[in-house]
């Protein structure tokens, strides 16, 4: 009996009645157990850059990786095909599902793919070349471009940091009641596995962020470092609906891995996910919908950035800095409208150097030490006490104590990207893929 790896990436499978991939994947990975598959890896869930103006929010794509016997690989594809089918029960016109199967090692081609569509836009048009050069069997409906997150999920075999999550699902006929999860229960299991779980909670709002808003069939999701830290952290977790199933996927959730690229502001271009450096060229102000707007530059070119409203306290650091401040920003582009310029929306930074700060007072007098006035335009400063003038003399200047320190600085959890490596995080990496996997990780 000859065993083969198998890889089927899968994208946008959502249904009217709210379905959802990673809910796809679950039903699934039931369907293929039956047919014999041998578990490879968790479930992989893998987001993508969260910039797509398409894409919701999430952009998160599933791949399922296993072994079976050779002769029974044909047999995935058709299986699953009939499981969409049923899934989707009727033509969506808003989803575009695609699924992709890849056999053996990963091709090196998809590993570049997925890493641009970490940070890039990628055409359609390239997802299609890339299954035909590399002959890779596919499903894809509507607009085909369900092929690039199918694609993508293939190529990130996760081999760096990676995280887990817990989803806990409920009936799809339930979908459209109140998932009820108890918010003590929440900050209690917080509590308890403190830095083995992360973004689950927004501390600053005290506001859970487990509980999705849609009607879709999941009831909660747990972030955290293992399998079983997600598994037993969800063991405390009350709802008032009861769970069908779960699952526990690897995903590169809370890793950074859009934020790679080193971007010159020359360079930018729509969409992109970059990291860009520069000195603050106009003091921030606040606009209309309490979003502050600064101006940064590297030399030869200058860039507009936006604090969004929705990020909270976070807004307040940008309204510290000054200029000549020398920061590095994460950054997500958003295209110049009709309204606004091309706009760096920051979505992290790193105050890599605090100008010093300084006002500028009128001189004291010599004889009575007391600050003179004006004498008027160019003519210096006169004593209104004694009346000594000076007709050399100049403002000076007052170093003023900053408030900011240098360091780095995120938007509170609420408003932060699945990707987003948070503060908890920040000197985490879990690496390697798992050898084995714990007994169980799905139900049923
Ligand atoms: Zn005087």
């Amino acid at each position: 009996m000859t065993m083969t790896a198998v890889h089927l990436g899968m994208d946008d499978i959502d249904s009217p009645r709210g379905g959802c991939t990673t809910h796809f994947a679950s039903l699934l990975v039931e369907e293929l157990t039956e047919l014999g598959a041998s578990w490879l890896d968790y479930p992989n869930l893998i987001r993508l850059n969260p910039n797509i103006p398409y894409r919701t929010r999430g952009n998160g794509a599933v791949t399922l990786r296993f072994e079976l016997e050779a002769s029974d690989v044909d047999q995935v594809l058709p299986r699953s095909n009939l499981l969409l089918k049923k899934y989707l029960k009727e033509d969506y016109p808003n989803t575009n599902p695609g699924m992709v199967i890849a056999t053996g090692d990963v091709p090196v081609d998809l590993l570049g793919f997925s890493k641009l569509a970490l940070w890039r836009t990628v055409p359609v048009a390239l997802a299609r070349r890339l299954v035909a050069r590399l002959a890779l069997p596919y499903i894809a409906i509507g607009n085909r471009r369900g092929l690039i997150g199918a694609l993508s999920a293939i190529g990130n075999p996760l081999r760096q940091d990676h995280t887990y999550e817990y989803i806990a699902y409920r009936s799809i006929e339930l979908t459209s009641r109140e998932r009820g999860v108890d918010v003590d229960s929440v900050f209690k299991m917080n509590q308890k596995y403190g830095n083995r779980l992360f973004s689950n909670i927004d501390g600053s709002a005290q506001k859970i962020l487990i509980e999705p808003h849609g009607p879709d069939p999941v009831i909660y999701g747990i972030r955290g470092e293992t399998p079983l830290d997600v598994i037993k952290a969800a063991d405390l977790i009350q709802s008032k609906q009861d769970k069908e199933r779960w699952m526990v996927f690897r995903t590169n959730q809370g890793t950074g891995a859009h934020l790679v690229h080193r971007v010159r502001l020359s360079d930018i271009r729509p969409y992109m996910a970059a990291v860009v450096e520069g000195e603050v060229a106009t003091k921030s102000k606040i606009i209309e919908g309490g979003h502050v707007i600064f101006k940064i530059t590297d030399g030869p070119t200058n860039a507009e950035c936006a604090v969004y409203e929705p990020t909270g306290e976070f807004r307040e650091i940008a309204t510290m800095l000054i200029e000549g401040d020398k920061v590095s920003l994460d950054v997500g582009v958003r295209p110049a409208s009709r309204m606004h310029g091309l706009t760096l929306n920051v979505e992290g930074l790193r105050i890599l150097q605090l100008t010093d700060e300084v006002i500028l007072v009128n001189p004291i007098c010599p004889h009575c030490l007391k600050r003179m006035k004006s004498a008027g335009k160019e003519k210096g400063f006169k004593c209104i006490k004694c009346g000594f003038k000076d007709p050399q003399a100049k403002k000076t200047e007052i170093p003023v104590e900053r408030q900011l320190k240098a360091g780095r600085y995120l938007p509170p959890p609420r408003a932060q990207r699945h990707l987003t490596r948070p503060m908890n995080r920040m000197d985490r990496r879990n690496n390697g893929i798992p050898n084995n996997l714990v007994d169980e990780w799905h139900d049923p």
